[in-house]
């Protein structure tokens, strides 16, 4: 099967492929297993500078597109890493957007090129316990006292927060009340995550061990105004920016993980004989697995139509919601697949397949749920009443 890239985009491609196959399946699965943060495999992508890859030249980035940074984690899931690869570094991927598009030229300076030099490496504080995907709703508050904005409230779900310096941190400076939508009055900033006023507690999960997803309690948190990214009270519109490139990356890092689940049925279908032939032979091992390959085909390319209408400057929600949607339920079904396959084996450890279906659940989940993307759908594209 080949992919419609071009020969830069392929070089790219093999050159991400080579670094990856330095951590094959059983250096993640030791990940998964001791939950250790996979830190030799980020330090490999950023000292290859691909931590920069969507970021622009003027500070050290490739000024590449997303269509770039999707084939990259496309091939950083596919590599058996999953989503435990992909999400070490997903987020100063796409994180930053906010400060590329709103931030000042003294904060760009300031905050781009230690990100691409994985020297900062941040975590991003949207979610909250109260307000789940309302994020209207968040209640985590940003009080000007003269000199410093002063934070108060509560993060869930914050990945990579126990290691990470920095936080992109979505906090209410005006109340609900006073605005005429439930997301103004919210701000967004890029702070030191000083663990003198952040307690950060691990959340035990279904898988992704060894990527951290934690509660943060922000007691007195003091920010300058000068890591304030964009207008006060308009941060959810700078957030909003960061969405789609970020609904794209984990559609394509879904695909990645679908991918990787299908090559290993497929291995195993052809090598495991009982009633003397292999069981690849029996369409009913076959066909499921032919279904998932094409479904995961088309979702890919929905993937890819979002990717380069953003890159092309073109409005892409509805197809960078359908692009993650399709992408997660059909590597969803994939890695299922995976594991029927493999009969016993396929929820044995050491055949990696019950790893990936553990991990294929986080892109039904995050960033935005199912249901909320056919809310959308149904509401933007569809012209139907809204139904939240
Ligand atoms: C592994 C992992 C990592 C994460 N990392 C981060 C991170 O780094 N930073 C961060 O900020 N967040 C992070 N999240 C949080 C994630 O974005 C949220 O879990 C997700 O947005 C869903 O929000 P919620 O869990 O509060 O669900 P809820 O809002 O409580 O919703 C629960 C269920 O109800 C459904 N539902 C709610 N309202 C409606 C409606 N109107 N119509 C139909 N269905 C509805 C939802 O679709 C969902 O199925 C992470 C989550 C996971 C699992």
């Amino acid at each position: 099967m080949t992919d419609m890239v071009s020969n830069d985009q392929g070089a790219l491609d093999e050159a991400i492929q080579r670094i990856c196959a330095q951590f094959g399946d059983d250096y993640w699965l030791a990940r998964d297993t001791d939950g250790e943060f996979p830190e030799q495999f980020v330090a490999a992508i950023a000292s290859g500078g691909w931590l920069g890859i969507a970021m622009p030249e003027a500070h050290g980035g490739a000024g590449l597109g997303v269509t770039e940074a999707a084939l990259m984690m496309r091939r950083i899931a596919q590599s058996g890493g999953g989503f435990a690869a992909a999400s070490s570094v997903h987020i100063n991927i796409f994180g930053p957007q906010p400060i590329v598009k709103f931030g000042t030229a003294e904060q760009q300076a300031r905050m781009l090129p230690p990100l691409i030099s994985g020297e900062d490496r941040s975590c991003f504080g949207v979610t909250e316990p109260n307000a789940g995907l309302d994020t209207g709703a968040i209640e985590t508050r940003a009080e000007w006292n003269g000199s410093d904005y002063v934070v108060n409230g509560q993060k869930h779900w914050t990945s990579v927060a126990q290691r990470a310096n920095k936080i992109m941190l979505l906090a209410r400076t005006a109340p609900r009340d006073a605005s005429a939508k439930g997301t103004d009055g919210l701000s967004l900033f890029y702070t030191d995550l000083d663990r003198a006023h952040v307690e950060i507690h691990e959340i035990a999960k279904m898988g992704r061990k060894a990527v951290d997803s934690n509660a943060l309690f922000i007691d007195d948190l003091k920010v300058p105004r000068e890591d304030l990214i964009g207008e006060e009270g308009q941060g959810f519109r700078c957030i909003l920016h960061g969405l789609n490139p970020e609904r794209i990356l984990i559609g394509a890092e879904a695909i990645g993980l679908g991918r990787a689940a299908l090559a290993k049925a497929t291995q195993y279908a052809r090598e495991r004989h009982v009633f003397g032939r292999p069981i690849g032979q029996n369409q009913a091992i076959q066909h499921p697995l032919a279904e998932a390959w094409a479904e995961m085909e088309a979702a890919d390319l929905m993937i890819f139509k979002a990717a380069r209408l953003y890159d092309a400057g073109k409005p892409c929600g509805a197809e960078a919601n359908a692009g993650k949607y399709l992408a997660a339920e059909a590597a969803h079904k994939a890695c299922e697949r995976a594991v029927l396959t493999l009969g016993g084996m396929g929820y044995a450890r050491e055949y990696h397949v019950e790893r990936y279906l553990r991990e294929s659940y986080i892109a039904r989940i995050a960033p935005v749920s199912r249901e909320m993307i056919l809310n959308f759908i149904a509401e933007r594209v569809l012209e139907l009443p809204r139904s939240y």
